[in-house]
């Protein structure tokens, strides 16, 4: 009998790899190290899932691993198993996904955790009083924290944001030394309620108090707590949050993608005195490396990232909350297709432990299980603290007079809004100084060479633009076509509104906030400190502004364009056209001025947007849940996507016939079951490739799994496989 050892090895094959234990030490085999193996010529490094005594086959076609790269397992059982059920759900190579849920330094062959410097107090540090220092708040926080802890590694002490010019300060007076030392394993002391606390919490209004006695902490329940912006979510999240700290517990922050999770630190920062940190992507990898290890040994008591972060391994787990639980982001639209949100909601299942969803524009996905009963529906009506509603208003543009970007109505408004000193946000979903550029002589327009897509124009610099495969061209002189002088930017994005707006106000900053100008890692904190002071100035962003920020002084917002939602080819169109709305109209009078926001639209009679305006988004998504029931689309049923993109269009076909073929012998279509396609996608030719898709939907999740299985199996023995690019997208959220 030997040992075989199963590992998971990044490879688009949808299965472990068994190798032999070698010259390793049997008690270094545990589930969840790092090992190293040979994989054909290359070396790979894996991750241990299994111990085994019998093989599935010959001895002497196994081959022995090269090294255990660490002593104890990095990935603890728990996020094993939410892997192992991760790659099952999504049916994607398991390998990937366990690969995935490494942070990208640990992907590699690193062993050794490095050597860090640990922080004491001398033997005269220790004879200090503890108020000796406070006229220096800085070295009297080191100072506390120091006789609190004993010793802090200089890791620790980044969390606690601690000042290095302090440090070095009572190093140079000899009151504490640093020593080196191996990266501690043991958790940080467990802190008490006061000492926890950085600031008095608010005192809750009724319907936050009644939302936060609801929440259960010993046992698996999913809350979906939906109140508009300002209604004080996020204080409820800071209660619930102290309530499992001072329990002993960690807590698991989610948030979207861009550029939300510095405000939540900031605000968690200011609650809280235990070490936080951040995973997302704007933080170096080193770092990353390093706070995903203070989180598995246990010593960042509150995590904030972005939809990677639902692996993090935190031993103490009691609280996940996820906040803007709608947001696009929470679900990864390439490789693995997860969504955080269902993984989150799995994890709490598996730890027993609670979940909080929150948003003011709840998913048709959540609403639905909390309507259902499956989720507990916590809902908060009124606006916290001394905000009032903003007042909407639409614009019928088919009426109004306007500068070709704003209506005469909305710059009249933005004057006032000026003249007043407050700030103005107008928001237009697109980027770029026009979407396209034309010919008015012969009709000829600048489009993708590689995509079906137009050019966008851009000012800043001047060039055309694919937002779809980043082909740049210069902008010509005259029509390549006809020759004739001129050419025509048709339509608008933000470069040209913003040149607008400066234009008409002159002496007014107006700040343009879009992929292009908040590339920089830290422009989003510094605009938020911009606004911060309160000048008068004029917003002109994308959808990056309808994320959760805070802008106080913000007491009018213009909303352009709003229309394309509401006809778009993706049957969640409507739906994402109602939470932008009301998420932009949200950053509207959030302070102690009352809001309001403009709409500017050719289709005010639209009875999806009426209802939106009159009754509020609840009252919609209602609405678009029964749509959505009758047309057989989720969520009441499941869907599967499978794409298949390749340079010539046959192929691509061709292979999703074949699908579909294998899909109707396992499964006939039924009242139950349907297949749709192989149809174009929305956008038919992307960088070259012609993309197509076929949708497989179910009224039955497991059911549909359960095809999936056996469908994917088949599908890697058709020979076409091999030559279309080809995936599956479960639950899919976008399906352009
Ligand atoms: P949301 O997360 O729903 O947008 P917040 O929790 O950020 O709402 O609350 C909005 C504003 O109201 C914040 O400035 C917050 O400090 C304040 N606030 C929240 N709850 C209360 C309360 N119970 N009493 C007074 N002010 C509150
Ligand atoms: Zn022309
Ligand atoms: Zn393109």
């Amino acid at each position: 009998m030997s040992t075989i050892l199963i590992v998971a090895l990044p490879t688009p094959l949808r299965r472990l790899f068994e190798y032999l234990a070698g010259q390793q030490d049997p008690s270094s085999l545990q589930p969840g190290v790092r090992v190293e193996v040979p994989f054909g010529n290359q070396t790979l490094v894996g991750v241990l899932v299994d111990v085994a005594d019998t093989s599935t086959l010959p001895a002497d076609k196994l081959r022995p691993i090269h090294a255990v790269l660490d002593s104890a397992p990095i990935l603890p059982p728990d996020i094993l198993a939410l892997c192992r059920w991760a790659a099952d759900y999504y049916q994607h190579p398991p390998g990937e996904v366990y690969h995935a849920a490494l942070p990208t330094q640990l992907r590699k062959t690193e062993t050794a955790p490095p050597q860090t410097t640990f922080w004491r107090h001398t033997t005269k540090g220790k004879g200090l009083p503890e108020q000796a220092l406070k006229r220096s708040p800085k070295q009297q926080q080191i100072h506390q924290l120091l006789l609190q802890h004993g010793r802090l590694s200089d890791a620790d002490l980044k969390l606690f944001d601690v000042s290095r010019a302090a440090l070095r300060a009572l190093a140079d007076k000899e009151l504490i030394c640093g020593e080196r030392g191996e990266p501690d394993q043991q958790p940080a002391a467990p802190l008490n309620a006061e000492l926890m606390l950085a600031e008095t919490p608010q005192q809750l209004n009724a319907e936050q108090q009644t939302a936060v006695d609801r929440i259960r902490y010993h046992h698996y329940q999913t809350y979906l707590l939906e109140g508009a912006t300002g209604s004080g979510k996020t204080e409820i999240y800071l209660h619930a949050i102290a309530r499992s700290l001072q329990a002993g517990k960690q807590v698991l922050m989610l948030v979207p993608e861009i550029g939300l999770a510095p405000q939540t630190l900031n605000r968690f920062r200011n609650r809280f005195r235990v070490p936080i940190v951040q995973l997302h992507s704007h933080i170096a990898d080193g770092e990353r490396a390093n706070n995903w290890r203070a989180a598995a040994n246990g010593s960042a008591r509150i995590v904030i990232g972005t939809r990677l972060a639902v692996f993090t391994p935190l031993p103490d787990l009691g609280l996940i909350i996820l906040d803007e639980e709608h947001d696009l982001s929470f679900k990864q639209q390439e490789g693995l297709r997860y969504s955080a949100r269902d993984l989150a909601v799995m994890r709490a299942y598996k730890a027993d432990i609670p979940l909080l969803l929150g948003s003011a524009t709840p998913s048709l996905e959540s609403l639905q299980n909390a309507l259902a009963g499956r989720y507990e529906h916590l809902i908060l009506t009124k606006r916290a603290g001394s905000a009032r509603p903003p007042r909407m208003e639409t614009v019928d543009m088919r009426k109004e007079g306007s500068n070709g970007v704003l209506s005469a109505r909305a710059m009249e408004t933005i004057r006032q809004t000026l003249a007043r000193g407050e700030q103005v946000l107008v928001f237009i979903n697109r980027r770029g100084f026009a979407p396209s550029l034309l010919c008015r002589h012969c009709g000829w327009v600048a489009n993708c060479t590689a995509c079906s897509a137009r050019l966008t124009l851009h000012s800043q610099p001047c060039h055309l633009h694919c937002h779809h495969c980043d082909l740049q061209r210069p902008v010509p002189g005259k029509c390549p076509s006809c020759n004739y002088p001129e050419l025509n930017a048709l339509g608008q994005g933000t470069e040209r509104c913003e040149a607008i707006l400066q234009q008409q106000f002159p002496q007014t900053q107006v700040l343009r906030v879009d992929q292009d100008s908040m590339r920089r890692k830290s422009a989003m904190a510094d605009l938020g400190r911009q606004l911060e002071q309160g000048e008068p100035c004029i917003l002109v962003g994308t959808q990056m502004l309808a994320k959760g920020h805070h802008f106080p002084k913000v007491t009018l917002a213009v909303l352009l364009d709003i229309d394309q939602g509401l006809f778009s080819g993706d049957f969640r169109g409507p739906e994402r056209m109602g939470q932008q709305l009301i998420q932009v109209a949200g950053r509207a009078g959030r302070g102690d001025l009352p809001g309001t926001v403009l709409l500017q639209t050719y289709q005010p009679d639209h009875p999806l947007l009426q209802l939106l305006l009159r009754e509020g988004y609840h009252a919609f998504a209602r609405s678009l849940l029964q749509e959505r029931m009758l047309a057989r689309l989720p969520p009441h049923w499941a869907m599967v996507v499978i794409r298949a993109e390749s340079k010539r269009a046959e192929n691509a076909v061709d292979f999703l016939k074949e699908v579909l073929q294998i899909g109707r012998d396992l499964r006939r279509p039924s009242p139950e079951h349907a297949y749709l396609g192989p149809l174009p996608a929305l956008m038919e030719k992307r960088n070259h490739r012609y993309r197509f898709q076929l949708q497989i939907s179910n009224a039955r999740r497991a059911e549909l799994q359960s095809l999936l299985k056996n469908l994917v199996e088949r599908i890697e023995t058709i020979p076409l496989a091999q030559r279309v690019r080809w995936n599956l997208d479960i639950d899919p959220q976008d399906m352009s």
